[in-house]
């Protein structure tokens, strides 16, 4: 936490028009509705895309539901109960003050602009533009406009981030319902049916993943921050007093987690809040944050919740939302068997925001290796993200290669391995192509295949090639989706 990054802004911003270029060039992410020219802040992930954050999301459902014992996982409804809302605080409290810039006209959030010491004096241009009047003012409110710097701001105004609509045909006013704004929710509401269902004992876990919705007022950073967003989450319910332990445990999972798929595993790091920092019910927080190309920014929250959030919905929904300890002793009675309300360390990752991460770590620009020669990008993605494992190559459209190259793709997905075959342009061609797919591993079936059963596998982060036979071509490039992982 000592070391501070600089950030270079205009390299950033250049690193992600590069990524951001490749996403479209490739396939991994286009703008929503694209022929009707977009729609703010929402994307669409392409053939590509859509197998990189199912592979994301696959390798953290893993980690957390298929290698422990102690978390099981749900798929809720998007849509809740509207009381459910209510409990959570986000009726009232999931709110901007929003501001309106009465000389640029720009509307930002008040709590996100650049704070100066009150009744400073500034200096901005009218209308905002580059040339023009100068104009003075003083910072009343402490802050100013994030665009222009003017002081000239509107009253600040209140604004709920959650969408609403209505169940039903009739747009009456106790049909309104929300699009979840979190997917956290559904677990605690859950609890109990979880816990007794599947007979799990505190300490135990649920784990949800899916997407969530938030009207917010600044979208940024492309997949950044977006109305529309997948998120990862945990609520790990433990006995009142070992919160501790849990939150170092989980803490170092899941900064664990990240550094496994990363090139670049400094570039990841915790930063605890300090207490002024903390919402009234928490009594400890993390942000896990990556070093994004415009500086550290938060990729996943891990909050000590106490019991605050079982205990609203108890509250709200009048039902007793506790578990029995049948091991332990009353402190009271000294009778066998305690009952309490569990208190919840919540590890939170944003799905989408980690797909950013891992395309900007995996981006890379290597230059020529001989005079003449040409650079390539490459995009070094942990080969359980990648979204194609192996591409199959003949290296001529005939002489009975097509064939044998489909028939190894065709091994491959027998194995559950995604693997693509492809003949278009030359050998060097699809190898670049494939570079900038992140495919970590081509084969290229030629002349030398049909006399001895062999083919080539090029590795794509060294571009070195060997031959390998044909029968043992899955289970080489399996061995290796395994590396690391
Ligand atoms: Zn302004």
């Amino acid at each position: 936490m000592s070391e501070e990054r600089v950030v270079d802004k205009k390299a950033g911003e250049e690193k992600m028009a590069k990524v951001v270029s490749l996403c479209k060039r490739r396939g991994f992410i286009f703008p929503s509705s694209e022929i009707y020219g977009g729609l703010r802040s929402c994307y669409d992930y392409g053939p590509l895309g859509a197998e990189l954050k199912k592979n994301v999301m696959a390798e953290w459902w893993r980690s957390v539901v298929y290698e422990r014992e102690d978390i099981v996982g749900i798929d809720a409804s998007i849509m809740m109960h509207p009381r459910v809302w209510e409990a959570s605080g986000h009726v009232a409290g999931f709110q901007d003050p929003l501001v309106d810039c009465k000389n640029c006209k720009e509307r930002f959030r008040a709590d996100k602009a650049p704070k100066v010491e009150k009744g400073t004096e500034v200096e901005y241009v009218e209308g905002g533009k580059r040339g023009g009047k100068k104009l003075h003012g003083k910072a009343e409110r402490g802050y100013v406009c994030p665009v222009c710097g003017s002081a000239d701001l509107s009253e600040e105004r209140m604004f709920n981030l959650m969408f609403r609509t209505n169940l039903g045909p009739v747009e009456a006013a106790d049909s309104t319902i929300y699009l979840r704004p979190e997917t956290a929710q559904a677990m605690f509401v859950q609890f109990e049916n979880v816990q007794s269902t599947m007979s799990m004992k505190v300490p135990f876990g649920i784990a949800q993943a899916g997407k969530s919705f938030r009207n917010e007022v600044t979208v940024e950073h492309f997949i950044f921050r977006s109305v529309e967003f997948e998120q990862m989450e945990i609520e790990f319910f433990c006995e009142p007093g070992t919160q501790g332990t849990w939150m170092d445990h989980w803490t170092s999972e899941r900064i664990g987690w990240y550094r496994r798929y990363l090139n670049r595993k400094d570039d990841v790091r915790l930063r605890r809040h300090e207490k002024d920092e903390l919402a009234h019910y928490a009594d400890d927080c993390y942000d896990l944050e990556y070093f994004f190309p415009w500086g550290w920014d938060e990729l996943e929250g891990i909050a000590s919740r106490t019991d605050y959030d079982l205990r609203k919905h108890s509250e709200y929904s009048g039902k007793k939302l506790s578990y029995f300890d049948q091991n332990a002793t009353d402190p009271e009675t000294g009778k066998p068997g305690r009952r309490y309300v569990p208190y919840v360390i919540e590890p939170s990752a944003g799905a989408t925001r980690s797909v950013l991460m891992f395309l900007c770590d995996a981006y890379d620009e290597e230059p020529a290796t001989e005079p003449g020669g040409e650079g390539r990008v490459v995009l070094r993605l942990h080969p359980r993200l990648a979204p194609i494992k192996a591409a199959v190559f003949p290296l001529v459209k005939k002489d009975g290669l097509p064939e044998a190259a489909r028939d190894i793709v065709k091994r491959f997905f027998r194995a559950g391995i995604n693997a693509r075959y492809d003949e278009q342009h030359s050998i060097g061609k699809r190898y670049r192509r494939h570079d900038e797919a992140g495919t970590p591993y081509c084969l290229t079936i030629d002349g030398q295949t049909k006399e001895d059963g062999t083919v080539t596998i090029r590795d794509r982060d060294t571009m070195k090639q060997e031959r390998i036979r044909i029968d043992d071509a899955v289970d080489v490039v399996r061995k290796r989706l395994d590396l690391g992982a």
